[in-house]
């Protein structure tokens, strides 16, 4: 009998499950709660209007056909024990589950925007065209998210010829505290030429969408943008299984469940750790890929009969734009800043994105707007 294979999340490492499982004899099941694919990394370009939506988001259902089934319907349970996940409107049994429902902010305060899906892009990018002049924007989390999003601000009041004051807030004492320190200090130098104003060990209290409570002082502000405290995706369980780090699933080393060997985690999701098995992976899209070709490989083995192979992580390097032509990056043990690792960024960003059409396209905005310095 061929097993069936059901993904939960069709982002960067259910994708790649799906894509590396195709005509290897399974049965493939993909359920996702949103109709696309979406390249995370280049949602805040589409908040500033700088990346039409459909650069970044593929439709499920079309990359799924003919070999994949795709379900679009969100996961409400999973009962491990009688191998089914439930969603709103069915029940879907599996001989193999991969958990791949990625991350999302813990709580975030109502009326704050968000960047984790296309929806919310669109919302912040509709929400900054309406900005009146002078407007102020506070940006809540000092990890790569956040300064990526401070530094686009800065971008887009210049485009606009707006003076935003914009406001970068981490509760912790540096910004970027999964890079080296001279790093954060160069990206603080560099948002303070691009006007950002920082505020590092503050905490931040939300009391309506147009007010940030800052260390105990108010702020009205135009808009308040989230990207602090991510967490794995709560799924419930039963019976229920172990989280870690960040709320994510723990894994053995091969990704499967502590109990359950037909069960993987991968992704935002999972607490899985580098191959030295002293800290955990960080959360970025190539762990995401890494983990998801490893899985479709380790699926192959159980059906092969072999047992599977634990994964260890190609670490490339890390990169992140901080706006105005600059980024920081760390390649192995060298950190870089300015305009090379810049260029990087676009260069392994275009060719990572997914589909020839959109690499053109979104070439052609870069280019329009950061060589011809047209706006958007
Ligand atoms: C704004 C932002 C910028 C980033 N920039 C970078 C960057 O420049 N470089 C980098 O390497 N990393 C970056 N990251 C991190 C990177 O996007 C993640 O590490 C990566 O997306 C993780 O892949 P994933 O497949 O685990 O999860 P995702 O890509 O988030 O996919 C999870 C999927 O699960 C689906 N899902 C969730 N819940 C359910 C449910 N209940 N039922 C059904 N489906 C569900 C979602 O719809 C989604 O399609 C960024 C993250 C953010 C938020």
């Amino acid at each position: 009998m061929t097993p069936r294979v059901l993904v939960v999340g069709g982002g960067f490492a259910g994708w790649q499950v799906v894509k590396h499982l195709q005509g290897k004899g399974f049965e493939v099941v993909l359920l996702d709660r949103q109709p696309h694919h979406v390249f995370i990394p280049l949602l805040y370009q589409v908040a500033i209007g700088l990346m039409p939506p459909q650069v970044v988001a593929r439709p499920l259902a079309k990359l799924c056909a003919p070999h994949t089934t795709f379900v679009q319907d969100p996961v409400t349970a999973i009962d491990l024990a009688h191998q089914q996940v439930h969603t709103t409107t069915q029940r879907l049994a599996y001989d193999f589950l991969v958990l791949a429902a990625g991350s999302v902010v813990r709580s975030p305060p109502a009326g704050t925007f968000g960047l984790q899906t296309l929806e919310q892009a669109l919302a912040l990018r509709d929400r900054l065209e309406q900005t009146p002049h002078g407007g102020t924007w506070v940006v809540v989390g000092g990890g790569a998210t956040g300064v990526e999003m401070a530094g686009a601000l800065a971008e887009w009041s210049r485009w606009h010829a707006q003076s935003l004051r914009i406001l970068l807030v981490q509760s912790r004492d540096r910004l970027l505290p999964d890079l080296p320190a001279p790093l954060a200090t160069a990206t603080i130098r560099h948002l303070q030429r691009l006007g950002v104003e920082l505020r590092l060990g503050t905490t931040v209290q939300v009391a309506d969408p147009h007010t940030a409570i800052l260390n105990g002082d108010r702020l009205p502000c135009t808009g308040i943008i989230w990207t602090a405290g991510l967490v794995g995706t709560p799924l419930a369980y039963t019976p229920a299984v172990e989280t870690v780090f960040k709320q994510r699933l723990a894994v053995r080393p091969t990704l499967q469940l502590s109990d359950w060997d037909n069960v993987y985690a991968i992704g935002d999701l999972a607490a899985a750790k580098v191959r030295d098995r002293s800290a955990y992976l960080t959360g970025v899209a190539p762990e995401a890929l890494q983990q998801g070709v490893h899985v479709a490989r380790n699926l192959q083995r159980h059906r092969r009969g072999l047992v599977p192979q634990p994964f260890t992580y190609w670490d490339k390097g890390r990169l992140a734009v901080i706006g105005g032509y600059g980024a920081i990056g760390k390649i192995g043990p060298v950190s870089l800043t300015g305009f090379g690792p810049w260029l990087l960024w676009f260069a392994v960003h275009g060719w990572y994105l997914p589909g020839f059409a959109n690499r053109a396209k979104a070439l052609g905005q870069w280019l329009w707007v950061y060589l011809l310095r047209r706006k958007p």
